[in-house]
Order: C-alpha cells, then sequence, then structure tokens
C-alpha cells in the first residue's frame, strides 16, 4: 500500500504557550516522565540524548558451561554450572543477584497468575572463586540469601573493573507440568525455558535490575556465550538455542546426510520421518541408553531447549541478507495439525524480518511444538502449543521469529517496558501476514483495541508489566495491539519509507544492548527530524484515543473550507483529502500545533471548485474509535 505521508513541522519543542486568559479546551500532554538512571547516564557518558549508545557504554557479560540430565520418568532436570563473569562496568561489584525462576512454581512464591506447584529449584552448592559459600541470614559476610525467585551473592572479594568471578553451583529442579507459564511438559514434550541458575542483569541506569518473577512480567537478560551439555535418553531429539558440536555422536549417518542436504539446497528436507522415531535411526544408541547432546551459542540472552521421543524434524535453509543464510528447523508431533508448514512459515519469518529490520545473525532459528497453550521466544528456538490451523500457526510463528530481534538481539527490559519488545513484534506481525496472505489484519486489531479503548477500563502502555490488572483484555492492549497501532499511526505520519530507516536505525544501535524507550524516542526524532514529545507521550504515557471528524465543508469563489473537530483527547495531525467532481484529489494536513494550542477545530483551505468527498486519513492509518464520521459527501 502507498502512504501519504503527512509529516509536519513541530515548532514548539515544549508545551505551546495560550494567549494570556485563554482556556484550553481540552487536555495538552505534559512532557515525558524521567526514566530512572537516564539523566546520570547521559552525565556519565553511557547514553545520550539523540539514541546514540554513549561512548562510554558498557553491558557486562558472561560465560556458561552447564551440564544438565533429564530424567522423563520423574521429570526431574539435574545439573552443574560454571559461569564466568566479567566486570565491564567501571564500579567494584562486591554482590550478585542471581535468577533461579523455578521457584515461581514453590507453594509460597509471589505470583500474579495460577502455576502448577513444584519445589522449585533446589540449589545444592555454590562456590565463588573456588571458595565454597553457603546461605546465610544477613548481607554482613560471604554467602548467599534466597529469597522468592532471586539469591543475593555477597561475594568473598570484589570483582574490580575489568575483572571476572567465577561462580560454580550445582542444582536440580522439577519440571512444571502443563499450565506453567512459557515451558513445562505434557507427558511427551519436555520444553525446558528459564531452568537455569541466571545472573541478573546489572546496566548503566541503575546497577542490579533484579525483579522476582512473578508469572506475568517476563525477563531482562544479559548477554553471554553457552556451552550446553543436555543428556536424556536415546531416540529422544534435542533442540535448543546454538549450535549442535558433536552431530556425530548423537545422531546416525543418514540423518546427518539429510542436515546436509538442507543445509546446502533450498529443499524442504524430511530429517526424520514418523516411522523412524527410535534409538538407532532418528538417533545413535548410546551409552546405559542415554546421549549427552552439545551444543554452543554465542552472545544470547537465554539459552533453551525442547526434547521429545515423539516429534519428527523437518529442515531447510533461509536467506538472511545478501549471501547468508541460516538453517531452519522444525519439530513436532507428527498429529499436530500444520505443523507440516511450520519450517515453511518460520523460514518466510526470519526472510522477512531480516529483510524488514536486519539480517538475522544467528545460525539457527527452530520452531517446536508442544507443551504450552500459546507460543514463547527464546534465543534461536520458540516454543508454540495449541490446536492451530494455518493462519494461527503462522500468526504465532511469525510473532516469536519476530522476538529474535525484540528482544533478543535488541536487548530491552521486558518486565519494565512490555510494550517495546510485544508491541514492535505485534507491528512486525502484522506486516508479515499482510505480505504472506495478503489480507488486512489492522482493522481486527483496532477492533480488538476499540473493545476497552475510551471506555475508563484501559491502562497505559507505559506500565510494569507486572502491574496490569490481572487476566484482562487491558494487558494484551497495552502491551500488543494498541502500541502496534500506534507505529502504525506513526508510520502514516512520518510516511513509510522514513519510518523503517528509523526503526532499523534504532535496531542497528542497540543490537545487543538494553535500550530504554527514550533511547527509542530519541532515535526516532534523530532520524525523522523532529521533535515528537506529545506522539510518545499521547501514545504510550496515555489512554487518550483519536477522534478526527469531518465538522464543515463550505465552498466559495475562492476556495472550499474544511473544518476539522478533534473529539479525541490525542493529538495528532489529521490528513485530510478532497476530492473534486473531475476526479481530481488534494491533499492537505491540520498540523498537531492547532490541537496542541488548545483547540478543538481546525481549518485548511482547498482550491475552489466542486468537491463531491472530503476523507481524514484516506489510506487507514490511524486506529479512530469511529469512522463513520471521517468521510463527508456531497
Ligand atoms: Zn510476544
Amino acid at each position: 500500500m502507498k502512504a501519504l505521508s503527512f509529516r509536519l513541522i513541530v515548532l514548539a519543542l515544549c508545551l505551546p504557550a495560550l494567549s494570556v486568559g485563554a482556556q484550553p479546551e481540552r487536555p495538552i500532554p505534559y512532557p515525558l516522565d524521567p526514566i530512572r538512571g537516564f539523566d546520570r547516564a547521559v552525565e556519565r557518558g553511557t547514553r545520550t540524548t539523540t539514541g546514540h549508545p554513549g561512548a562510554e557504554y558498557w553491558t557486562n557479560t558472561a560465560t556458561y558451561r552447564i551440564q544438565a540430565e533429564l530424567d522423563p520418568a520423574t521429570a526431574t532436570l539435574t545439573g552443574v554450572q560454571t559461569v564466568q563473569y566479567f566486570n565491564n562496568s567501571p564500579s567494584p561489584i562486591d554482590r550478585m543477584v542471581i535468577h533461579l525462576r523455578q521457584n515461581l512454581h514453590r507453594p509460597e512464591a509471589i505470583r500474579n497468575r495460577f502455576v502448577p506447584i513444584t519445589g522449585g529449584m533446589t540449589v545444592e552448592g555454590l562456590a565463588a572463586g573456588g571458595r565454597s559459600l553457603e546461605e546465610v541470614a544477613s548481607f554482613g559476610r560471604p554467602g548467599y540469601i534466597l529469597s522468592g525467585t532471586l539469591m543475593y551473592l555477597t561475594l568473598p572479594a570484589p570483582i574490580e573493573p575489568g575483572g571476572e568471578a567465577t561462580l560454580e553451583m550445582a542444582w536440580h529442579m522439577d519440571i512444571p507440568p502443563e499450565g506453567a507459564p512459557r515451558m513445562g511438559h505434557d507427558g511427551e514434550v519436555f520444553f525446558l525455558g528459564y531452568w537455569y541458575p541466571q545472573i541478573a542483569v546489572y546496566d548503566d541506569l541503575v546497577g542490579w535490575k533484579a525483579e522476582q518473577y512473578q508469572g506475568d512480567g517476563e525477563f531482562y537478560m544479559g548477554y553471554a556465550d553457552y556451552e550446553v551439555d543436555i543428556t536424556v535418553p536415546e531416540g529422544w531429539l534435542v533442540a535448543a538455542t546454538g549450535t549442535l558440536q558433536n552431530a556425530d555422536q548423537v545422531l546416525p549417518t543418514e540423518v546427518r546426510g539429510r542436515l546436509e542436504r538442507a543445509a546446502t539446497t533450498d529443499e524442504m528436507v524430511r530429517v526424520v520421518r514418523s516411522n523412524e522415531r527410535r534409538a538407532g535411526r532418528s538417533t545413535a544408541f548410546g551409552d546405559n541408553g542415554r546421549l549427552t547432546w552439545r551444543f554452543a551459542a554465542e552472545n544470547v540472552r537465554d539459552f533453551a531447549f525442547g526434547t521429545s521421543d515423539q516429534y519428527v524434524w523437518d529442515a531447510t535453509r533461509a536467506r538472511t541478507g545478501e549471501n547468508g543464510h541460516t538453517m531452519i528447523h522444525a519439530l513436532y508431533r507428527p498429529g499436530a495439525s500444520s505443523w507440516q508448514r511450520s519450517a515453511e512459515f518460520t523460514r518466510f519469518s526470519i526472510e522477512h524480518m531480516s529483510e524488514m529490520v536486519m539480517p538475522y545473525p544467528y545460525p539457527h532459528m527452530t520452531s517446536v511444538e508442544g507443551a504450552i497453550g500459546g507460543g514463547m521466544e527464546y534465543p534461536m528456538i520458540t516454543i508454540i502449543g495449541g490446536r492451530r490451523n494455518d493462519l494461527s500457526l503462522f500468526n504465532v510463528t511469525y510473532h516469536e521469529v519476530a522476538h529474535m530481534w525484540f528482544p533478543m538481539i535488541v536487548g530491552t527490559d521486558e518486565k519494565q517496558y512490555m510494550w517495546m519488545d510485544e508491541g514492535m513484534v505485534s507491528f512486525n506481525t502484522n506486516l508479515g501476514t499482510e505480505a504472506f496472505f495478503d489480507i488486512d489484519p489492522w482493522r481486527e486489531d483496532e477492533l480488538f483495541y476499540h473493545g476497552i479503548a475510551g471506555a475508563g477500563i484501559e491502562v497505559p502502555s507505559m506500565r510494569h508489566s507486572d502491574e496490569y490488572p490481572i487476566d484482562t483484555m487491558a494487558r494484551l492492549i497495552a502491551s500488543y495491539t494498541k502500541p502496534a497501532l500506534m507505529l502504525r499511526a506513526l508510520q502514516g505520519m512520518v510516511g513509510e519509507d522514513l519510518f523503517l530507516e528509523a526503526y532499523r536505525e534504532f535496531a542497528r544501535r542497540w543490537a545487543f544492548r538494553h535500550p530504554t524507550p527514550l533511547d527509542f524516542f530519541n532515535t526516532f526524532e534523530d532520524v525523522v527530524g523532529e521533535n515528537l514529545w506529545w506522539f510518545w507521550r499521547s501514545a504510550f504515557y496515555e489512554t487518550w484515543t483519536m477522534e478526527h471528524v469531518v465538522a464543515d465543508v463550505r465552498s466559495d469563489e475562492e476556495a472550499v473550507t474544511v473544518t476539522i473537530a478533534d473529539e479525541g483527547d490525542f493529538p495528532m495531525p489529521a490528513p485530510v483529502r478532497v476530492t473534486y467532481s473531475d476526479g481530481r484529489t488534494v491533499d492537505d494536513v491540520v498540523p498537531v500545533d492547532v490541537w496542541l494550542s488548545g483547540r478543538r477545530e481546525g481549518t485548511l483551505r482547498f482550491p475552489a471548485g466542486d468537491v463531491v468527498r472530503v476523507e481524514i486519513d484516506p489510506d487507514g492509518f490511524l486506529p479512530y474509535l469511529y469512522r463513520i464520521d471521517n468521510v463527508w459527501e456531497r
């Protein structure tokens, strides 16, 4: 669809002044709220006010070496891990925070959704720098304190700037049955997400940003390299974040040959078929009936894996950028409807997103079926459950694949700013659906949003993801649907090409970093060359709706004068198209300054002539609550 660019110059950089004594007829947006630590980060040179990371920007990194063994019969996972943590910050670190997210399932956990109850994560031992540490009652001496899903660790010696620490841990956990958010097992498929003790993010804004995992809100994670050994029974296929390092030990020659074909041709290859699902055919035979699969991943914010002895396996490859390729895998039970097309959908999503945002940088993307109701993203892998038709599986697949860019590559804080990844991903998914099925997904989103928009039960998008009204549409609309519609409105306002330029520039600047909403807003303004504070405020901090109507159309010998009224509270430029009886059209825009000056009506003058139709937002970029008043016809 061709876009009408209704860009405009905003003259005022802050609240426009009303003439003395005049009362505004409408609310005027406040300036943006500050973000904790942001101004100080600018002073210290780690961030800027132009949306670039600062010259002094840093992230801490880590290397995880994990050996984990799954026992499907008892649904338990046992692990040992060694983590090297690198302090790239300018400050010494004497205390660390570690996520034990499986403790969400303990009976006493604080939660904001229903989950199955398990024993959670049991820490069997912990050592820092080779020194064994015990659970302690207070922070005064080296040791750890367990609190809900968090472990606070006081180190024997601080990690100096530029220094590192080595942590060794032994642990075991119960794998929750179906009903766990985002992972678990259904008896046949085991999917392990947020399973190992993971070091929290220490960032340039606030230092440790470690919040309890309560179930609803998702994650804020740092970048690390992983080497993970996963031991499962022979005959069980394993798909994971990272690249398989020992295919010759766990896969028979014939399976490896099929994978090789998938990697070097564009064929869709059936790697393991339904009549081959047994040790000796789908996998090698193991020692004592068990096989250890070894994976490695670089620069990812998490590691997850799925395994089953019921899976079949399809593979192909996808193009990523000019000459690049990545592997595509789909593992599913043969009865799962539409999954025969999973690898095709996954490939399309990777290629489409690579073109739209930036080339996919990782060696594979894998979709696995089962165990959960919806879909959940992890680096290089997604788990998708539920009964689905083609459109539904495509939608979820594209959505989860788009998460590889937001928040996997662009490492936003999903807990604090859920809209940043879910909104962007929902926006991308609609563009993907439009391209694949040639249908318009925007009207459906508008209808969903209108279900509560302006009804007083909406909440702003800029809300912590653990603080939404539980089990309501408000959370979905504020985090997914509305921000997607707002990005669409922004795209209409600045023009599709310039929008994409800014969107890509944001991803490029903040890949493998931790941007806040201000970094997004500032990058956009930097690229577009306009101050859009009123848009960010109205779109993400308020629940105002857009409502332009054609109030009046008058013709005389000199001009056609069109009056547009704004009956909503969201100040937004109103693009107007006038059509004359000879079919000629003229476009113009009521600039946002009219609304920001406190007025409810603005007028546009068009060339005189025989006007037969006046339409607001003719290209359909704006999510008006009522479209019926958008058109005047003679
Ligand atoms: Zn999502």
